[in-house]
């Protein structure tokens, strides 16, 4: 897993827009969007790009290695969603 998105996102889908590999889901489109509460990126589909980061408005997506301690099980909700 590279980059793990948090709580705070707004689901403004930005980074969706931003991912050349298309990994991070739900995008509108899909049918559990509505209910998801924030944007979840694939653990192993994601290239460590970075592209998504400097677009996200709200500062939600971070690199794994630099989750804060508080954050850290963002990084299992985000690898469950593909589950
Ligand atoms: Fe997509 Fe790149 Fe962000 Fe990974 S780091 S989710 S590949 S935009």
């Amino acid at each position: 897993m590279a980059y793990v998105i948090t709580d705070t996102c707004t689901k403004d889908n930005h980074c969706i827009d931003s991912c050349p590999v298309n990994c991070i889901h739900p995008t509108p489109d899909e049918a559990s969007y509505a209910e998801v509460p924030h944007l979840y990126i694939h653990p192993t589909e994601c290239i460590d790009c970075g592209a998504c980061v400097p677009v996200c408005p709200t500062n939600s997506i971070y690199v794994l290695d630099d989750l804060p301690e508080d954050l850290k099980h963002f990084a299992e909700k985000n690898s469950a969603y593909y589950n």
